[in-house]
């Protein structure tokens, strides 16, 4: 399990943003993570996968932990190393380098197991198989969301965690990422899915949990979460 327990992130020794946040992500299960801008999604997959320091955040309270061991002090790569894998807004890809280059870097930190896990990339994203010789620059908008999926999935990660996968993706492309995660969950990978589109996300999602100013503001099935009239109004818009 991967476990977020009463963890404070302050940015720039100063800013508090996320006030005690408790999450769980169970072993091969799916959970999404919902809230408004800015309410602190992203700052929490940064200390999920290492990377607050980079944006000069830091954990002043609280603890992640995979397996019950801490992870929060670690490097991003050697929480890459221990099974944690993030897809970041934005799909960053390498632009100038081909997609079977991008794939190859998702393995970095493995030693073995890259040809085959790169045969099953293709196999899942047949799109990337096509153009593996492209350059990542000239994929379209649901082509790159594949690709960063792809490099993510390289490392054989037993939790994959997306930010926003859908942003700016055509109705068509989202059903297909969403179809993706789906297929990448069956396989055993568990998923963070933090995404604006709560309606997707609560289609694949067994639990959610929404962020408002830093703080966990419900945490339950994604059924209920369906049926509750606060995220059917902000998050679904229906009246
Ligand atoms: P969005 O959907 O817009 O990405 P979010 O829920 O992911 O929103 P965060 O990006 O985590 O929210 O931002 C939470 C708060 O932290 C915001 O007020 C944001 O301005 C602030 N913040 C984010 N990154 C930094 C940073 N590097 N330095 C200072 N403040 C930051």
């Amino acid at each position: 399990m991967l476990r977020v327990q009463n963890l404070e992130v302050v940015y720039d020794d100063v800013m508090l943003v996320l006030r005690g946040v408790d999450l769980a992500v169970p072993e091969g299960r799916i959970v999404a993570l919902l809230g408004a801008n800015g309410a602190g999604k992203t700052t929490l997959l940064r200390a999920l996968s290492g990377l607050l320091g980079v944006h000069h955040g830091t954990v002043a309270r609280g603890s992640v932990t995979l397996a019950g061991a801490p992870i929060h002090r670690l490097r991003p790569a050697a929480i890459v190393r221990r099974g944690v894998s993030q897809v970041m807004e934005g799909r960053r890809t390498f632009a100038e380098l081909t997609v079977e280059e991008n794939l190859r870097l998702g393995a970095h930190t493995r030693r073995r197991g890259a040809a085959d896990t790169l045969a099953r990339m293709y196999e899942l994203f047949p799109v990337l198989k096509q153009r593996r010789g492209a350059v990542a620059g000239y994929l379209s908008g649901g082509e790159q969301q594949m690709l960063a999926m792809g490099r993510a999935l390289m490392s054989g990660p037993a939790y994959l965690l997306l930010d926003e996968p859908s942003l700016g993706l055509a109705p068509r492309m989202v059903e297909q990422v969403r179809d993706l995660i789906v297929e990448i969950n069956r396989a055993g990978t568990a998923v963070l899915l933090v995404e604006q589109n709560a309606a997707m996300a609560l289609s694949v999602a067994e639990h959610g949990y929404v962020l408002e100013n830093g703080r966990v503001v419900l945490d339950k099935p994604a059924a209920e979460l369906l049926a509750d009239d606060d995220i059917r109004e902000f998050y679904l818009g229906a009246h």
